[in-house]
């Protein structure tokens, strides 16, 4: 089978009681659902990296052997350390965490995130057990605020104080960065360079490849409105449906010089593209 690239999925909450919580669906993924996903993946064949091994392998700019997944958790959710790592350390599998670092030890979620339910925030202690059984802990901002709505210093301050507050807590480094939400602008992204991070997650679609842009890498959102036929579609083609592939594909192109796309988005509802 041709390998297209490397799928990285973008979860956020594990769901161990999806029929008291229905309107989390959009968010989060059943535990059945996840274990069923998980048990897939392991059978298929494919081996989970972590995103240091996947900037080794941008860097090095081959083509990729074997099938590889990139399993990413973005604000940081209790439900990780009941659930999610209980099911993955089972096949072996590790995941990358983006973390909003205001967040952690709060005893409930994040405050635009209501529809989580009762999932708190992990502490410092719990997330230092998922980097000690071999997760990695990365940066999703302090505030969990909007990065293309913010002024220079505002937003350095945000990509500063996630980053060191994870590296002096876990003692490991700091230079992947997930944005909220998915947005950013060019001055997001020529700051996060600036201060030292490497690789940063979009929620665009699509399959990782050599040629992806490591500021901007491909992530595939997974949550409980997918079927098992649509993660399988998603994980082996990196989008939803032929349209979506089409469209996504045009956009990409249009968008990959950040200072047209910060143009255009000023004229989003016209073009009708979206933030993803
Ligand atoms: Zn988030």
């Amino acid at each position: 089978m041709k390998i297209l690239g490397i799928p990285v999925l973008n979860y956020h909450a594990i769901d161990g009681n999806m029929a008291a919580n229905p309107d989390s669906r959009n968010v989060s993924v059943s535990l059945q659902s996840f274990r069923e996903q998980m048990e897939w993946l392991h059978k298929e064949g494919y081996k989970s990296i972590s995103d240091s091994d996947l900037r080794k392998l941008l860097l090095e700019k081959k083509p990729v052997e074997g099938k590889h997944v990139l399993i990413t958790f973005d604000d940081g959710y209790y439900s990780l350390y009941t659930h999610a790592q209980e099911v993955m350390s089972k096949y072996g599998f590790v995941a990358t965490l983006f973390l909003s670092t205001a967040y952690i030890g709060k005893p409930y979620g994040l405050s635009d995130f209501y529809f989580v339910g009762d999932d708190r925030q992990l502490s410092w202690a719990e997330i230092k057990t998922l980097s000690e059984n071999g997760w990695s802990i990365q940066s999703h901002g302090n505030n969990h605020v909007k990065m293309n709505g913010l002024d220079k210093a505002t937003l350095l301050k945000e990509i500063t104080e996630s980053k060191q507050a994870i590296e002096q807590n876990l003692g490991k480094p700091v230079d992947s960065f997930a944005f909220p939400y998915g947005l950013y602008n060019k001055m997001v992204l020529d700051q996060l360079v600036h201060v030292g991070y490497t690789m940063a997650y979009s929620v665009h679609s699509g399959l990782l490849n050599p040629s992806s842009n490591k500021m901007r890498v491909p992530r595939i959102e997974i949550n409980n409105m997918d079927t098992m036929e649509t993660f399988i579609t998603k994980v082996s083609t990196g989008y939803i449906s032929p349209e979506n592939e089409r469209r996504s594909k045009i956009r990409d192109m249009i968008y990959a010089n950040a200072a047209v796309k910060d143009l255009i988005e000023k004229w989003t509802p016209l073009f009708g593209f979206g933030n993803h």
